[in-house]
This record gives C-alpha cells, structure tokens and sequence, in this order.
C-alpha cells in the first residue's frame, strides 16, 4: 500500500471536508453545502460518503477525491495536499532528495546493499553476532549458508547502521528513502533495525532491496519487513527467488513458503526451487514474478492453514498466523482466480499441523519429496476437503458445502471444466445441475466487485489491505507508460475522469514529459511510489494494433463509467429536491439529466459499433 492509500484509509474524507467547510449537513445518507468555490444561495455541493468523493452541481461542477478538494481549496499542488493529509493521518512522508547521476532506485539498492554488508560483517565480528550465529546453527543453519544469503546480524543501537553508512558516504535522506531508518516526528530519525536477525531480500537479479528481520529477543513485532519504498513492495517480493530462479525453470516448478528459515534450509538442503513470500498473502504480483519461470506453483501450508483458506470465502481475508503476527492470505476462490487470469497452475502441499517447512526437511528430506509429490490443485485440494466433511442428509450442510464450492467454480473460465466440477457439486451434495448452474450466477454477477471488499473479517483480527485503487484508471496509465507510441491516440482521455488524484496527477505529469524516465524524474517521492505499484502488476504483454485497441476501450469506458457516476449523484440529488419545495432547481438538475442522457447514449451507440466492426473484421 502506498503512502496516499495509506492516508485514504486513516481518514474520512466527511470529516476532512467538514473542516473547511463548517456548514456541511447530513442530506439522507450524503452532506450537502453552499459550494465553496462557488457563490450561490442553494446548496449544490454534495459529499458522498460511500464513495469517498465529492462534486458540485453548480456553477463550478468540479468534485474528486479529498486529496482534489484539498488542492483547490488551499490552492495548493499535491505534494503539499499529501503533506497536509498526511500530517492529519499521522502518515509519515518520505522526502526525496537524492544525488542526482545515478538513477534513484540504483542508489537505494546499493545503500541496502552496504547495510547488508554491515550486518553480514557484525554477524562474524560482534559479541551479538556470535550469539546470533549459535541461534543459527542450533536451527541447522550451516556458516556456508549464512554467507551464500548474507544473513546478518543488527546491533543494540540506535544508530550504528547510521553512523556507518554516513562514513560511507550516503545522505541522511537517502537512509530514509532506503527505508534503513525511522523519521522522528519533531527531527531526527534512528536505526529501523536493532538487536534482529537479518535477511537481505534480493530481487530476481540479486540486488539488495530490503529486509526482513527477526527479533532476538521479546520485541514486537517478532517480524519485522523493510518498509514500501521506491524499489520494495512486499507483495511484490519472494525471498530467494535470486537463488532459486535457475531451479524453478528448470524443474518447471516453484515452491512458495511462508519463513525465511524455512527457504534458507531448503536451499541448504538442495531443495532449491523454494522461495517464501514475505508475511504477506501470495498476491496476484507474486504470481506474475514466477510466472517468468514456470506456470506451476505449490503453496506450502500446515494443515490448519490450508483447512482454513478452502473453508473461508471471498477473495482474500485475514486468517493464518505467521510467527504470531495475522496476515492476509487468499483463499481457494482467491488462487482460482490468480490460476485463470494468469494461466497458472496453483497446487497445495499439506505439511503435518504445526510443522513449517524448515521441521519437515531437517527430519527428512524424504519426507518433503513425498508431500511435494502428494500436492493437489487447488481447486481438487478444496473439493475434497469440503465434501470429506458434508453430512448429505443435513440441509444446512449442503447448502454451505454449495456456498463454499460454487464461489470457486464462477472462477472458472473454461465451459468444460466448469461443468465437470458443476457435476462434480452436484453429486457430491444430491441437488440437480441447474439448479446450482442458477446459483452460479450469483457469483458471476458480483464481478467485478465493489471497491472496498464488503466481507472483510473483524478490523481487530485484519491487517490492512484493502486497495482504494482505481484498477481502470491504473491499467490507462499503465499503457500509456508501457506503449509510448500511444500518446497520439488520447486527446479524448481526460484526467477528471479518474477517482484519484493520484492518477490524475500522473496523467498531467505524463503529458507534460516525453517518456518514463523523465517522468519518474519529475514525480515527487509518493506519486513514485504510486507508479512503481502501478508498473509492477502483472500483465501480459499487448502487441501492435491491440495495445491501441486496449486503450480505446479503456478510454470508452472511463469515459462511460463518469457519465454513470454522475448520473447517480443527480438522481440522489433528485430524490431529495423532489421532497422539498424546490421546483426550480429540480427544473434545472433535470434539464442536465438529460443532457447527460443523451451523452451516455452516444457512448453505449459507439461501444456497440465497435464491437460490431470488432466480429465484422473477424468474419473477413
Ligand atoms: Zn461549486
């Protein structure tokens, strides 16, 4: 999650805005003001809870997210909106201000680097190193595999790391931006990592770009990660995939843990094909990296993970514990989905409950090949599972055995092997085909779902991990970034069709640079951030005419989802000047509603033609 994503989350925009504007009223289940960009007697400025948005139905028709209001109403650009926000979210904000030369995210690598050097080096040479190294070795971890991954040590200090890389030339700010050290709220900042065990995590190339570190004593958290910087995403990282890359292509297979013990002794084991996500549930990105070496992925899980993640429902929710910390991880129907749209094939490896991969192996090694050869596909693995525990003559067991299945079957794209698990189902639980292909529908039609997911589990139990992303506008820009021969095709793209600020501000900023380089150049630190997210998702490449063809259909329909957009917020508007007495602003709102009308018309008319001259060409 990004710094904006983070703010977003932390904060209402009713609550913001209110601020600003002291007259805001509660209107049904919206706010409504006097505009105040505008002058006018009745109010038409309207704030959307649901929606986190807010527009003006006067004079001056302007609206967006609070990030939008803020700029307009401080007269301010977004960098100092996100300061402003962020300082009411208490979201710290990494500054950037590197040496120009290099590219940023070269130097950052290199400080991590450096730093990992440091650990290494204080994990041979310090009193706590050797009491860290006896930790090691006493979970079987030989010296040879320490140095082949650079497990380091971190000491008791406030700023050592500081102090040293300092000397070594580096700038406080790029400390923080290499997300090495915690920025104090008043001045001043502090070591991020002390008395841990230390894991460099490199990326496919073997560059440093962050850290997970394990407390070695009773610290909280027990775990803990680099932070999302310029070159770290955890969701976009596996630890060892470095080491692992040349035997996950050549055994055509990878096999995803959960613990950087668990893939060091792997590894040392000489089962290489193993890399571990970083804490955090496998991400549709995680399943993009690997895809560049093979399609086949087992996931690892004890037991009672994997009883958990074929038993819950909805895409991702927060359910296993690692090393007592909660995280998110996807279940069932989550890794159908991932198999479908990336053309993967996800199998679950069932380890005896309680036991990590790491147990497993240091008992036997053959024990490890015989589960890895017992896993099962996902979707195999959950059916059985599920009916092993269904008492067919209970009613209620049946229908949860349905509502368990059928989420999983709507995943699934090809007609036959649809209706083979369909069969499937309906054997299994004794009710006909239909009437459960009936029920499947259900689930087809809540795609694509609502932005924020509405069957989150309980906050206390969640890490946050909800997106307010906007993926059309993201997948815009997206192309536009990756296809630069699609600049002369957007004239009719326009920035206020986007929800974010964010991707509006990176659509300005793209029209006024010539390629990406010099974008990223442009951009201030949190609006990289937002791009690297951006470019890091997963997406099969697009050739010639289709890149362009993507474009105008994503253009078509942003411009289609706007019209729509703000004929919701006039029909609200509607229903409450059709209570009060008010004729002649309803005149007025209703003579727009047509307007829009008509304009929606032309963009249903022109996808309609599309698609026809789209089979037409395909029929020649
Ligand atoms: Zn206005």
């Amino acid at each position: 999650m990004d710094t904006v994503d983070e703010i977003k989350q932390r904060l209402d925009i009713v609550e913001v805005l209110s601020s600003y504007v002291p007259d805001l009223k509660k209107s049904g289940r919206n706010f409504k003001a006097v505009c105040p960009f505008h002058s006018e007697k009745t109010p038409s400025f309207f704030v959307f809870p649901e929606r986190q948005s807010w527009h003006c139905f006067g004079a001056c028709g302007t609206g967006g997210d609070m990030f939008a209001f803020v700029m307009r109403k401080e007269g301010v650009d977004f960098k100092e909106a996100l300061n402003i926000l962020a300082e009411r979210a208490g979201v710290l904000v990494v500054q950037r201000k590197l040496d120009e030369g290099k590219s940023e995210a070269d130097r950052l690598k290199e400080i991590n680097e450096a730093a990992a050097e440091y650990f290494h080096d204080l994990l041979f040479h310090s009193a706590g190193g050797q009491r860290t190294r006896e930790y090691l070795i006493r979970r079987g971890v030989s010296e040879k595999t320490m140095r082949q991954f650079l497990i380091g040590y971190s000491q008791d200090s406030w700023d050592s790391l500081r102090q040293e890389l300092l000397k070594r030339g580096y700038h406080e700010n790029e400390l923080s931006a290499a997300g090495l050290q915690v920025e104090k709220e008043k001045e001043g900042s502090y070591d991020r990592f002390r008395n841990r065990l230390m894991f460099p995590i490199r990326d496919m190339a073997g560059r440093v770009v962050g850290f997970g570190a394990r407390a070695l004593d009773d610290s909280l958290p027990k775990y803990l990660n680099s932070p999302q910087t310029l070159i770290f995403d955890k969701g976009s990282s596996l630890y060892g995939i470095d080491f692992a890359k040349l035997a996950i292509r050549k055994e055509n297979l990878a096999v995803v843990v959960e613990g950087y013990m668990d893939v060091v002794v792997a590894h040392q084991h000489g089962f290489t094909n193993v890399v571990a996500s970083l804490g955090t549930a496998l991400t549709e990105r995680h399943v993009g990296i690997v895809k560049k070496l093979t399609n086949r992925l087992v996931l690892a899980l004890d037991a009672d993970a994997a009883g958990e993640m074929a038993t819950l429902r909805g895409i991702e929710v927060a359910s296993h514990t690692f090393d007592q910390k909660v995280v998110p991880m996807p279940t069932s129907a989550g890794l159908v989905k991932y198999e479908e749209q990336l053309d993967a094939e996800i199998s679950v490896m069932v380890l005896p409950e309680g036991k990590d991969p790491d147990d497993v192996i240091k008992e036997s090694p053959h024990e490890w090949e015989r589960l890895l050869k017992e896993a099962a596909p996902v979707i195999d693995y959950t059916f059985d599972l599920v009916v092993s525990r269904l008492d067919t003559t209970k009613a209620k067991d049946k229908s949860q055995a349905a509502d368990q299945l059928l989420p999983l079957i709507a995943e699934i794209k090809h007609p036959v092997r649809q209706a083979h698990y369909l069969q499937r189902l309906s054997r299994a639980v004794a009710v006909d085909e239909q009437t459960l292909a009936a029920s499947l529908g259900q689930f087809k039609q809540n795609k694509p779902g609502p932005r924020r997911e509405t069957k989150s589990p309980p906050p206390s139990r969640m890490v946050t991990h909800l997106s307010s992303g906007d993926s059309l506008a993201e997948y815009c820009l997206y192309l536009l970034f990756t296809y630069p021969d699609l600049r002369s095709h957007t004239s009719d793209l326009r920035a206020d069709q986007f929800l974010n600020t964010e991707d509006r501000e990176l659509l300005l900023a793209w029209q006024k640079t010539t390629d990406l380089d010099s974008l990223r150049r442009e951009l201030d630190f949190s609006l990289q951030e937002h791009l690297n997210v951006l470019m890091s998702r997963a997406t099969p490449p697009l050739h010639g005419e289709v890149q362009e063809r993507a474009l105008r259909q994503c253009i078509n329909r942003l411009r289609e989802r706007w019209l729509k957009e703000l004929k919701a917020k006039e029909q609200i508007l509607i229903s409450e000047l059709e209570g009060a007495d008010k004729a002649t602003d309803l005149q007025e709102i209703q003579k727009s509603a047509v307007k829009l009308n008509a304009e929606l018309g032309e963009v249903f008319l022109y996808g309609k033609e599309r698609k026809k001259r789209a089979s037409g060409e395909g029929d020649n």
